[in-house]
């Protein structure tokens, strides 16, 4: 069992550091931001933690501020255009399902007298904010 502990770090330290551990990007500031492929949260270099062994600074790892996610630098893409629009349909994708959800809940009762899927149905107040 290694012992690690976060390392706190001055502005500049940690800067420094992101530029040393992250060689897949650039690092230009520290509050650069970065989506984390494997969380889906958008995070900014001063969020990211620095890892270290306690007894010396041989082992720095940079581990991301999400708990219990276990990403590296190389899943840490810059949340350029192309990577918004990702992000956008799924957010998009998963309202559109839940959607769906509701909706087939709701029209359940009626599929058998009618054929057509019902384009628009207006949500029922007592649905609260889901
Ligand atoms: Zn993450």
């Amino acid at each position: 069992m290694t012992l690690v502990a976060l390392i706190d770090l001055s502005d500049e330290e940690k800067l420094d550091l992101l530029r040393r551990l992250d060689q897949f990007r650039q690092w230009h500031f520290l509050d650069e931001k970065r989506y984390c492929l494997v969380c889906g949260e958008m995070i900014t270099g001063r969020q990211i933690q620095v890892i270290g062994d306690t007894r010396g600074n041989a082992q720095l790892r940079l581990n991301c501020p999400t708990e219990y996610c276990k990403a590296t630098p190389i899943e840490w893409v810059c949340p350029t255009e192309d990577v918004l629009i990702k992000i956008a349909m799924m957010e998009a994708e998963r309202r559109w399902l839940c959607l769906v959800r509701l909706a087939g809940r709701a029209m359940q009762p009626y599929q058998r007298t009618t054929s057509k899927p019902i384009g628009r149905t207006r949500p029922k107040p007592t649905l609260g904010p889901e």
